[in-house]
């Protein structure tokens, strides 16, 4: 932002990804001229994912890099200001709303809340250890890495096929590795990692530990129904469960429900009048690109019509 940091604003946005910047584009068009606190990771989920082929207007697909692009281009034709960093707290008390960035502090009438979710890990300290030394959660970010080498996926969900297909065409071998023999993800991208001569399905299997000193060597997996302990020879681990809502700095500040996601009480509006939810941080039904979009417009409409009956 070349311009000075504002004080206060009419509309703080909290997020990037699809919800906030579709709140941001109904925000500036209401000429509210919305101050959106982007994160480290503008963008949001998208940024890593590649073809994104059911975001309707685009019938050959688009990469979700370049939607998020084109989506924070569209906001920013209408006076919507950027910050590119976290949210540290929100005081949801006070009025207007008290907001805390990592280097900077404001005030504002309404506050849409749109940070998304983010991966979910394992908890294994291996895991934790080898991140960034063959263990991720981004298949586009680091399948480069590991051209013509091993590798595994650990999921059942589409994500975990959708990085295992996106995978092959750097791995020479890709092992999907699920706990169960039933999964969550879709018949159409299930069939599709199963037809892929490169995936090799090792089911009702769990990761015990993550092998190898500096780098990733291997898997130490155990058969939860035979109870047989073995190891996969890999060289990168892509680990694919899932993921959790971005919640953590609303802490006591808002109504979460047991596993973080924001309650929503009516209309996109949050517990606290004047602050509204949009996208993944409070979906955990859908969390589809599209749905968190739709989220951000009814959320920024809400907000304004929240500031014309306080004005
Ligand atoms: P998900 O559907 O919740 O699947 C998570 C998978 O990880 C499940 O198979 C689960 O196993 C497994 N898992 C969870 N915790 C685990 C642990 N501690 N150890 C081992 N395995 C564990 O999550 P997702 O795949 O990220 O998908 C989320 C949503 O996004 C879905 O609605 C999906 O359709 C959507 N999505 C869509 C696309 C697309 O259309 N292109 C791509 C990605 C995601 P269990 O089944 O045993 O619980």
């Amino acid at each position: 932002m070349s311009q000075p940091l504002p004080s206060h604003t009419k509309v703080a946005i909290i997020g990037s990804g699809p919800a906030g910047l579709t709140a941001a584009i109904y925000a500036g068009r209401a000429l509210l001229n919305p101050f959106v606190i982007a994160g480290r990771e503008v963008g949001g989920q998208l940024m890593t994912t590649t073809d994104v082929e059911n975001f309707p207007g685009f019938p050959g697909g688009v990469m979700g890099p370049e939607l998020m692009t084109k989506m924070r281009e569209q906001a920013e034709r209408f006076e919507v200001d950027f910050l590119e960093e976290n949210v540290v707290s929100i005081d949801t008390q006070a009025k207007p709303f008290s907001i805390k960035t990592e280097s900077h502090s404001l005030t504002a009438d309404a506050v849409i809340l749109a940070t998304g979710a983010s991966a979910k890990w394992l908890g294994l300290p291996s895991e934790q250890r080898l991140r960034g030394h063959g263990v991720s959660s981004c298949a586009t970010c680091d399948g480069f890495f590991f051209r013509g080498k091993e590798i595994a996926v650990i999921g059942g969900g589409d994500s975990a096929m959708e990085e295992a297909t996106f995978l092959t065409r750097f791995a020479s071998k890709v092992y999907l590795v699920h706990r169960r023999e039933e999964f969550r993800a879709s018949k159409i991208m299930l069939e599709k990692a199963k037809s892929d001569p490169k995936i090799e399905f090792v089911l009702n299997s769990e990761i015990e530990e993550v092998l190898g000193e500096e780098k990733v060597s291997g898997l130490k997996i155990k058969n939860n129904q035979t109870n047989e302990v073995s190891t996969l020879s890999v060289e990168g681990v892509f680990v694919a469960i899932g993921h959790q809502p971005n919640s953590g700095f609303l802490a006591g500040a808002i109504e979460v429900d047991a596993t973080g996601y924001v309650v929503i009480k009516d209309d996109y509006h949050t517990s606290v009048p004047g602050i509204f939810v949009a996208g993944d941080l409070h979906d955990h039904k859908y969390r589809q690109a599209i749905t968190a979009a739709g989220a951000g417009c009814a959320a920024a409409l809400e907000a304004e019509r929240y500031l014309a009956r306080k004005d």
